[in-house]
């Protein structure tokens, strides 16, 4: 194979529509602060997600933490999601002074598994951070459910999920708010980028404050805010990809029915079965082997053909070095998640991946991972 295959690759305009997007800027010589390319790039999100209301954000991170803080929940409190997350999750919640609370997750999606949701809450919970896995939902309106019933904040992590549909309705109308990553892994992206689509107004202007240092006007300061704005080179990057993502996803969507083709049915291999309610966004492809052994060697062998899969996630957030020693962690509550984890290769999913390309991937897999490792 000539070229290294990773895991993604970013989507790029062409460097002379980037070019023309940006050449204004010399003229305005207005780079940041709300500029006339974040603006832009908000209606036309706003549009394309059917967002009720949004805020634009340097990346998705600070959108979550600041999602979190903008609810000024006691310290201390406890938020229930999932170790089967990218860490970014369970650091905003503890960066803000929060525990969170793990729930273990489906077999069948990743997502969390709402009917252990319950049996977690106690006088402390004041919220549920579920996350939307590889743009597979999690259980909206169970989840919706619960959280009136005691009273909970519903903050998702739909960083996987831009413009994903449940049943035709788009999956940021779901929650009190929702936070979007536009990271240049992810689906659309603006280099860094995130976003919180809102159903709650009151924490808009809580999480606006927060975006920009608590300022109201030149003389006016009156929270403790960071500084966590996107500027107009990211919305620029944003504005240009905007134009080609149908096609990046549809083309992706092929690519995912080649993988479907040669991998569906093959001892030793488990694909999940995508969501018959869902408009997917063909972001990743995650397969699942018998154990972390055969994983691991499949893993190797692809490397061996310089072809970079991913174990995404693993390590998870309750066995990781940095939490694996509190109190919140307890990993023997969650074993679907830990073992979903320790069995998961996300394969190579971008526009430029050619059919060849598939093939020979998929070869490797069959052929050199599997039939080697069980022997
Ligand atoms: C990418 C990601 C984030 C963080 O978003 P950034 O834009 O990279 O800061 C959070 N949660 C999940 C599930 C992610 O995949």
């Amino acid at each position: 194979m000539k070229d290294k295959i990773y895991v993604t690759q970013p989507s790029m305009p062409s460097f002379e529509e980037y070019a023309q997007e940006i050449s204004s800027l010399w003229d305005s010589k207005w780079i940041t602060n709300d500029g006339d390319k974040v603006n832009e790039l908000k209606k036309q999100l706003m549009n394309y997600l059917s967002a009720q209301d949004m805020t634009l954000f340097v990346n998705g991170h600070s959108a979550l933490e600041s999602a979190i803080a903008a609810f000024n929940f006691p310290r201390g409190s406890e938020i229930i999601t999932t170790p089967y997350t990218f860490i970014s999750t369970i650091h905003a919640i503890v960066r803000n002074g929060m525990v969170p609370v793990f729930c273990d997750i489906k077999p069948e999606d990743c997502t969390i598994d709402s009917s252990l949701i319950e049996a977690l809450i106690t006088d402390k919970t004041v919220a549920i951070l579920p996350v939307h896995v590889y743009g597979n939902v999690c259980d909206v309106n169970r989840i919706a459910n619960i959280a009136d019933k005691y009273n909970l904040k519903v903050i998702y992590d739909a960083a996987h999920a831009f413009g994903v549909k449940i049943n035709g309705k788009p999956v940021a109308n779901y929650g009190d708010v929702t936070m979007l990553s536009f990271h240049a892994t992810k689906v659309f992206n603006t280099i860094e980028g995130g976003a919180l689509c809102y159903n709650d107004s009151v924490i808009k202007s809580a999480v606006e404050n927060i975006k920009n240092y608590g300022i109201q006007d030149e003389e006016t300061i009156t929270n403790v805010g960071a500084n966590y704005k996107m500027n107009e080179f990211q919305a620029a990057m944003g504005l240009c990809n905007l134009r080609h993502l149908d096609e990046d996803i549809n083309i992706c969507g092929m690519i995912i029915e080649e993988y479907r083709n040669r991998l569906e049915g093959v001892s030793g291999i488990t694909i999940l079965q995508p969501q018959d309610y869902v408009k997917s966004n063909n972001a990743y492809f995650p397969v699942f082997f018998a154990n972390k052994a055969i994983r691991d060697y499949v893993y190797n062998a692809l490397r061996s053909h310089e072809i970079y899969a991913r174990k995404y996630f693993y390590p998870i957030a309750n066995v990781c070095d940095c939490y694996k020693d509190e109190e919140f962690a307890k990993p023997d509550t969650t074993p679907v998640a830990i073992d979903m984890s320790n069995r998961v290769l996300c394969l190579p999913l971008y526009r430029e991946l050619s059919k060849d390309d598939v093939d020979a991937i998929c070869r490797v897999i069959v052929e050199e991972g599997l039939c080697q490792a069980v022997n």
